[in-house]
């Protein structure tokens, strides 16, 4: 399962670049893993970071490519110094907590005291609300109106209704 897509703004420290100061995206996404152990997940959460070219050393308060984290086992819950489940920060961060609540609707924990006002209000801290700017196409269709399609062996090519290529 796949949530809504949430914004939030950043938060950056006084006097940061002015291009640090984007909003961020999340979304929260429900998946059946076949692994050994939760922290086997981490390891490959960290893989596809590093290919996805995040880097760890710049990026403290800068804006990041990606951050892959793991919020919630169903039945798990423990707390190393490598991996904590559920996530330690998933009561005090919305972006990680409504995205959750969307793929989970009854996430067997307490709710966290903000909740219901953001239910009510729409408002919680980070200002984190479903995004209006970016969104989960549902469909994706390709119209191909290329004079070079393979598809259809030129077939539309001259015709008078083919729009004009790029
Ligand atoms: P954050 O995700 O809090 O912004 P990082 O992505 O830099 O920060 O994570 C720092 C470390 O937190 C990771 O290297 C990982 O070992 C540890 N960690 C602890 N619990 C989790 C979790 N549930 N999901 C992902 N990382 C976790
Ligand atoms: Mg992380």
């Amino acid at each position: 399962k796949v949530s809504r897509l949430y914004e939030s703004e950043a938060q950056v420290p006084n006097g940061s670049p002015e291009n640090w100061n984007q909003s961020y995206l999340n979304i929260a996404i429900l998946v059946h893993v076949k692994l050994q152990s939760a922290f086997d997940l981490l390891s490959e959460l960290k893989k596809i970071e590093q290919i996805m070219g995040r880097n760890l050393q710049k990026e403290k308060w800068s804006p990041r490519c990606i951050d892959l984290d793991i919020l919630y086992i169903e039945g798990v819950q423990f707390d190393t110094e490598q991996l904590t489940v559920p996530h330690k920060e998933l009561f005090r961060r919305p972006f990680a907590y409504l995205p959750l609540r969307d793929v989970l609707p009854r996430l067997e924990m307490n709710e966290p005291t903000w909740y219901k006002k953001y239910l009510i209000s729409g408002h919680s801290e980070f200002n984190t609300h479903v995004s209006e700017n970016h969104f989960l196409p549902i469909i994706v269709g390709v119209i191909n109106v290329t004079s070079d399609s393979f598809s259809d062996g030129n077939k539309y090519l001259n015709k008078e209704n083919l729009l004009s290529t790029t």
